[in-house]
């Protein structure tokens, strides 16, 4: 008898159907003699359309009531699953992220879970009952002066609540149910070529993940690495039932046995890229440029320096994430006298492409085949970076497409 959190995404739990089909999922697994906890996303598109429904009061809101709004599409779903498992004759009940509770830190709208007391859950166990909790929700500790405010933990935080469990319960599966049968080799939407993974390990699967591929949260997979929480990804429209064991599972690197130079590639649209022309080139300018940035919570990403055209200054090229392109240019066109740049040259139309592999600790020349590719197929590429297992290109947006699929087939990814 195994404990096992499931956890079914946007489009698993998508309509009254699809929970039915999914309860009788989770019926399917306690008949095998488990005993499960129950995660549920929003409907598919619900967020989406909560988040329009803040925004259309107010551009800039208060975030606090921002996650009121936001939390309450995952408090529906987890009715209805209740409902649906006591239809199957589960003895099932919800409770909500302030209930159990998930507490979380107080930076709304991005919320990090701290503790979660696990002890409900063990008790609904003793007493057969079937829990079923929202993903998405946390709650701040009540003080003297607040009773606590409810918290969201991010889009596509729901993978979160259920790593976050099965760490709390020593779960020995987190079964993650969405749309796609696996982790594949790149988004499946764009590289019709992609192959599902068997297995991944952590560190890639990380590095993906905050590289662009949305289908794990980055966060759930950082959790699921320090508490070694067994995760499988795995599809809801299959027969197949998580203990037939038909997904993708996140794997510790020292058990892989054959160590592949790439493992799989992202992408994100989430960049914008920033020049500044003509900077003087003298010690503790990028310093000067990036305190203001740093002051303001901007993360920047890439960054390249150049000679200027007058082959006396240096242009700085740098990327940031595309939300925050407003208060980047506010912040360096406030400290432009400081700064002595030229020009402030600002782009959303780029994509970064990044290439993700443990083997690259170990095979040299991974960079320069992707080089050799892009320029091949006349790919320009603006900025360049690269860690241990990984290499990241910033190109003009319209070309994500012909890199991915390029890059795919040139390490030998594309499924025969
Ligand atoms: P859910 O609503 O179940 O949380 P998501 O939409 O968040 O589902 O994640 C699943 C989606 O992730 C897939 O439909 C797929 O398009 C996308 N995706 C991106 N990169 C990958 C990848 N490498 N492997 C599988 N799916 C990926
Ligand atoms: N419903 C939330 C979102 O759409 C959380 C999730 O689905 O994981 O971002
Ligand atoms: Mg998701």
């Amino acid at each position: 008898m195994a404990v096992l959190v499931l956890k079914f995404g946007g489009t698993s739990v998508a309509n009254p159907e699809r929970i039915q089909q999914a309860a009788k999922k989770v019926k399917a697994e306690i008949d095998l003699g488990h005993k499960v906890v129950v995660v549920v996303s929003a409907m598919s598109g619900v967020t989406n359309q909560l988040v329009d429904y803040v925004r259309s009061i107010t551009p800039s809101y208060d975030p606090s009531e921002y996650d009121v709004v936001v939390a309450s599409g995952e408090q529906v779903t987890s009715g209805l699953m209740a409902l649906a498992l006591q239809q199957l004759d589960v003895k099932a009940r919800s409770y909500q992220g302030w209930q159990l509770p998930f507490y979380s830190t107080d930076k709304h709208e991005k919320a990090r879970i701290d503790e979660i007391d696990a002890n409900v859950l063990n008790d609904c166990f003793a007493q057969g009952i079937t829990p079923v909790v929202p993903g998405f929700q946390g709650v701040t500790r009540p003080t003297k002066e607040d009773r606590g405010r409810i918290t969201t933990l991010g889009r596509g935080g729901s993978d979160t609540s259920a790593v976050a469990l099965a760490a709390a319960l020593k779960a020995d599966r987190c079964d993650i149910y969405t749309d796609v049968n696996g982790i594949y080799t790149s988004d499946p939407r764009l590289v019709q070529k992609a192959r599902k993974i068997n297995r991944i390990a952590y560190e890639e699967m990380l590095e993906l993940a905050s590289l662009g591929s949305k289908v794990l949260q980055t966060r759930s997979v950082e959790l699921a690495m320090n508490y070694k929480v067994p995760v499988q990804v795995l599809s809801t429209f299959d027969p197949a039932l998580g203990s037939d064991l038909p997904g993708t599972f996140l794997v510790d690197e020292d058990i892989m046995m054959e160590k592949q130079m790439v493992t799989g590639l992202a992408h994100s649209r989430d960049e914008a890229r920033i020049t500044l022309t003509n900077v003087a080139d003298k010690p503790g300018m990028l310093a000067r440029i990036f305190g203001p940035l740093a002051d303001a919570n901007i993360n920047v990403d890439m960054i390249v320096q150049a000679a200027s055209d007058d082959g006396k200054t240096v242009d700085v090229t740098f990327t940031i994430p595309r939300s925050d392109i407003v208060k980047t240019t506010e912040a360096l066109t406030a400290n432009k006298a400081d700064l002595g740049y030229n020009e402030l040259q600002t782009s959303t139309d780029v994509v970064k492409i990044s290439v993700v592999g443990v083997g690259m600790r170990s095979h040299a020349g991974v960079g320069q085949m992707m080089f050799k590719a892009l320029a091949e197929k006349g790919i320009n590429i603006q900025v360049v970076s690269t860690s241990e297992i990984k290499i990241s290109v910033l190109i003009d947006e319209s070309y994500t497409e012909l890199a991915l699929r390029t890059l795919h087939t040139v390490y030998g990814l594309d499924a025969a």
